[in-house]
């Protein structure tokens, strides 16, 4: 279903409903935990082994074993190519599995990436991985600096450049918009996690993206209950995404694929509410005593803030908010956290409730201090993913805590 003419909100409650027509379908679609399928006739079964992946929708007659994919996997995948705009989509069984994927996708071995600085922390761990056992060559850039990324792009010349629209932690903004330029004129894939922004505050392929890689764990699904992620890109990139899931299985369930695209139903609702909070309290912690820093490209003093007006086009800024308690080593930051008595200390994001994280410890705990430093990331900085709760009930938790370790 990749109908343009259908709102946001429209799509993801009805994209991926491609059900098979009889006399009675039920309206959502059952979940299929077979491993295997049969076929009215070996030639069949020969053309559904055969099926090579790429296309949305699937074609259910290419369902054979479930290490390949079946019909909830399928359903995701068209929602969510449907929601970014692309011709194709593979669902895997976590974030870092479909990150892993799209840079095999496009990087041959030998092949080099330029990465930003600005990225998840366990994202740049793969690719240093990638560069220390399988002969990939990996440079990052400051990709808040286009100027200077781009230089570097059109210099070294690299298969692949791979940056987040909204980083992890700090909700900075890259300008996809202007690094694809140079993409395109060294012939660079340009690979863009879009788990923070997602496609309700910009579809990066609109704007020049070659693919789209998600963590559905987070906003798509919102529920906080389901590991998962997808790319989604062009069809013959898209057959080779699929060969590679085949061979290294990093299939999600049937039971994950149908409950993310159960969470991706109120999709648009979610991202309403978050965005509308996420706004409240940024501006409440910019004038909150003990708060220094806060990173939110909402805020009109954000560095970020024209960019976002640019690029998300008053769709809003994200649920993500990055704040440095002030003067706090890492033992005070643990102590504001423990004080906060409804938004939880987990390590993740985009969920119906509020969580809290300490990048430094947990999403950025692989990298030196001084390379979180060169960030932003500080032992008192915090990242704050705003649910669907009453903003002011947020505030008050905020509040609370603070005075408590004041
Ligand atoms: N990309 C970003 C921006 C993330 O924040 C994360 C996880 O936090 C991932 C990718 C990896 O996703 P997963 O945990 O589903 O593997």
């Amino acid at each position: 279903m990749t109908d343009r003419l259908l709102h946001l909100d429209t799509l993801s409650v009805h994209a991926g409903l491609n059900q098979a027509a009889g006399k009675a379908n039920p309206s959502v679609p059952s979940i299929v935990p077979s491993v295997g399928y049969t076929h009215p006739s070996m030639t069949d079964t020969d053309a559904a082994l055969g099926y090579t992946g790429g296309d949305t929708p699937t074609d259910p007659d290419t369902f054979v074993y479930a290490r390949h994919g079946g019909p909830n996997q399928a359903a995701l995948e068209d929602a969510v190519a449907a929601l970014e705009g692309a011709a194709g989509a593979v669902s895997f069984a976590s974030g870092m599995a479909a990150l892993h994927a799209a840079i095999l996708t496009y990087v041959p071995t030998g092949g080099t990436v330029i990465a930003a600085e600005q990225l998840y922390g366990v994202t740049r761990s793969l690719l240093d991985w990638l560069g220390a056992h399988h002969n990939l060559r990996v440079e990052y850039a400051d990709f808040l600096d286009v100027e200077a990324s781009t230089d570097r792009i059109d210099t070294v010349r690299p298969q692949a450049v791979v940056c987040e629209v909204l980083t992890n932690p700090l909700a900075r903004i890259i300008e996809i918009d202007r690094i694809r330029v140079a993409c395109e004129r060294v012939h660079a894939a340009l690979l863009v996690d879009n788990t923070f922004a997602t496609p309700y505050l910009l579809r990066p392929l609109d704007v020049g993206a070659t693919a789209v890689v998600h963590s559905t764990t987070k906003f798509i699904n919102g529920h906080g209950d389901v590991t998962g992620g997808v790319v989604a890109g062009p069809a013959d990139a898209m057959q080779t995404a699929f060969q590679l899931r085949k061979l290294l299985g990093a299939v999600p369930s049937a039971f994950d694929a149908w409950l993310t695209l159960r969470g991706l139903r109120t999709f648009s609702l979610r991202m309403r509410q978050q965005c509308t909070s996420a706004l409240t309290i940024a501006e409440w912690l910019a004038n909150a005593p003990g708060i220094g820093k806060v990173y939110y490209p909402g805020l009109t003093s954000d560095a970020g803030h024209e960019v976002a007006e640019r690029l998300f086009r008053g769709a809003g800024y994200g649920s993500i908010i990055a704040f440095d308690v002030q003067g706090v080593d890492r033992a005070g930051a643990f102590a504001f956290v423990e004080a906060l008595k409804l938004i939880r200390p987990v390590t993740s994001l985009g969920d119906v409730y509020s969580l809290v994280l300490h990048p430094a410890s947990a999403s950025h705990r692989a990298l030196t201090p001084e390379q979180r430093a060169a960030q932003g990331i500080l032992e008192g900085t915090l990242r704050l993913s705003v649910g669907i709760e009453a903003a002011e009930d947020l505030i008050a938790d905020l509040e609370q805590a603070l005075s408590s370790i004041q």
